[in-house]
């Protein structure tokens, strides 16, 4: 499933709700209320933005891989993708796809995978799990509240015999995704500080999130 769907033109940078600009390898995090579209820009591209949601009133329903790979019967998550919690409801709609390759099996980097795939070396580099420790600790929750993610703008065929392998990004400057939230939800993000596989172009960089309400 691969849409290329673009966005309202009705959203303009005058009238969003929130704009957030989220500097290279940091972790980020906001409530987006139902009926809002987020939109999570790749501003300079080749840019891996990992993505967990939470219920904004409930953090134990969480974003589910299993349950929107299942629900999409496909691999890959694009416009037209209804976002699954692990109570099996809808969290958000993915109503616009600018690119056309995200990722939802590859799960986020840590210190403890790069020690094993790139060397013991790599165990001091910052990693999305860290980002995101540190960021749902804000929130009263902690490691094992951080369930597998979405990679957005991470480039990760998945071979006819189940095989895969993070590969250069496709991205663009400015590409985007937009997701329109069906309850309210805590977006957290990880802007992926990998430099030892092509997932950021080897040169993690900034990312935008842009929030509009639903008339927009
Ligand atoms: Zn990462």
């Amino acid at each position: 499933m691969t849409n290329f769907i673009q966005t309202s033109p009705l959203r303009t940078l005058e009238n969003t709700v929130q704009d957030h600009y989220i500097a290279a390898e940091k972790p980020f995090s906001t409530v987006i209320l139902k009926g809002q579209t987020v939109r999570i820009e790749d501003s300079y591209g080749q840019q891996a933005i990992d993505t967990l949601f939470y219920n904004a009133e409930d953090y134990s329903e969480r974003y589910s891989s299993q349950d929107t790979v299942r629900e999409q019967n496909a691999a890959y998550i694009s416009a037209g993708t209804k976002v699954m919690s692990n109570e099996g409801r809808v969290m958000l709609r993915m109503t616009a796809d600018s690119c056309g390759r995200h990722d939802t099996s590859a799960g986020a980097c840590s210190c403890e995978s790069n020690t094993v795939r790139f060397g013991h070396g790599t165990k001091y580099l910052h990693a999305c799990r860290d980002n995101f420790v540190a960021e749902v600790a804000k929130y009263g929750m902690g490691k094992r509240d951080i369930p597998a993610n979405i990679n957005f703008f991470m480039n990760v065929p998945i071979s006819p015999n189940g095989g895969m392998t993070i590969v250069d990004g496709i991205s663009s400057p400015g590409d985007y995704v937009e997701l329109e939230a069906e309850m309210d939800v805590l977006l957290v993000i990880s802007n992926c500080p990998q430099i030892n596989n092509p997932c950021n172009g080897f040169d993690p960089t900034p990312i935008r999130v842009l929030v509009w309400d639903g008339e927009a």
